[in-house]
């Protein structure tokens, strides 16, 4: 067998081996059926002959290494010897194997290569040996959330038991016979009891959203009663706050959505609003159409500081906050406007944030009108 290690781009570009030399061993149908078991695979898929040179691949590989190769060798395209030489050892062994594999172009991305012997195929006696390459970078990130996920909340949680736990050493202790101190770290526990309490029920909400994800919503929900009814929800926490809170909704907002998760989006973008907004200039609230009339428009605008530019695009991440120390004195776990995506990406709706410097932010929530509505219209 004669390997060509020492192929270079140069040699990729100068000596193309287009003659499909070992296609043209192959049966016609063998052919045939190789194309389209080769099409069938979702992975970059490539099949070669006993000498190394490719007899087909799918598009999934033309996306890897951008251009055909049928009939070139296949360390033209993939240099790596790890491959190369385990590719050699199949054909030769007749036993399978894998391999990792970094890719650096475009990015780098890291493959497991699954390498199978396929005796028989092209007639010799050497087998024919197949390529899978399988992503892993994809798998790595998902991974990486997760941990990091698990690290975020299990920080969120440790920080309030951290307290509660000096409080009752405290009251053990120094404040046994306190009874002015005891009234006032108990007071200090339950509000920490209370953080841990909000911090679980939007770790499960978010989970139960997650698992619903993709199971599409069918409800006929009225968002201007959603948002009137939000509102009233809210309205002794707003006055509380010194903050009023003006809904302008138009009449038939219809979509099709889950009640419960559309008023949980609009309370939690009326909560950040009164929390973050200026109180005495209030949150407005409003319901109506875009200008095709095809999708509805909830804006919930508030007159506060506003967010720093660089902050937007984050804001949605699960624990990610302008000012720890704000949010926490407010309430919040960081974990609100992460449902809020959740919520709109399971309604096909989109969250748009416009913020202005001292001046206040708009938070839109757009979702499409209900799908009888849209078939009234057509
Ligand atoms: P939190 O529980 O901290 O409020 P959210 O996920 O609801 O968590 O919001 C994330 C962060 O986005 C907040 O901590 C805050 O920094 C910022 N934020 C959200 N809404 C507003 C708003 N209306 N005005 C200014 N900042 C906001």
């Amino acid at each position: 067998m004669i390997w060509n290690r020492q192929s270079s781009d140069d040699d990729a570009r100068t000596q193309p081996r287009n003659d499909e030399a070992g296609r043209s061993r192959l049966q016609p149908d063998t052919a045939a059926i190789l194309d389209a078991i080769t099409r069938a695979v979702p992975d970059p898929f490539i099949m070669l002959d006993g000498s190394g040179v490719i007899l087909s691949h799918n598009r999934q590989a033309t996306e890897l290494t951008g251009q055909d190769m049928v009939g070139q060798h296949l360390s033209q395209h993939i240099r790596a010897p790890a491959v190369l030489e385990a590719t050699e050892r199949v054909a030769d062994s007749g036993v399978p194997d894998q391999v990792h594999y970094e890719r650096r172009t475009g990015g780098g991305r890291l493959f497991e290569v699954f390498i199978t012997p396929v005796p028989a195929l092209t007639g010799e006696r050497v087998p024919a040996v197949a390529v899978l390459l399988r992503d892993l970078s994809t798998q790595q990130q998902l991974e990486k959330m997760r941990a990091d996920f698990v690290a975020n909340a299990s920080h969120e949680m440790r920080t309030p038991l951290a307290s509660m736990t000096g409080f009752i050493e405290t009251l053990q202790g120094s404040a046994r016979n306190d009874a002015k101190a005891r009234e006032k770290f108990l007071g200090r526990m339950l509000e920490q009891a209370h953080r841990m309490r909000r911090l679980i029920d939007d770790l499960l909400s978010l989970s139960r959203i997650e698992m619903n994800l993709h199971r599409t919503p069918s409800d006929q929900v009225d968002m201007s009663e959603v948002a009137r009814y939000s509102a009233e929800l809210l309205a002794t926490r707003a006055s509380e706050a010194g903050c009023e809170i003006r809904v302008a909704a138009q009449p038939g907002m219809i979509v099709d959505g889950e009640r419960d998760e559309l008023i949980q989006i609009t309370q939690n973008l009326i909560e950040n609003a009164i929390k973050y907004g200026a109180s005495g200039r209030g949150v407005d609230v409003s319901v109506s159409h875009d200008t095709k009339r095809v999708r509805i428009e909830l804006d919930v605008t508030d007159y506060g500081a506003g967010i720093d530019a660089q902050h937007l695009p984050r804001l949605t991440e699960r624990f990610y906050r302008v000012s720890v120390q704000e949010s926490r004195s407010g309430g919040g776990t960081g974990l609100g406007l992460a449902i809020v995506k959740h919520i709109a990406l399971r309604h096909r709706g989109n969250l748009d944030i416009t913020s202005r410097k001292g001046e206040g932010s708009t938070f839109r929530f757009t979702l499409p009108v209900s799908s009888e509505l849209a078939k009234a219209a057509e």
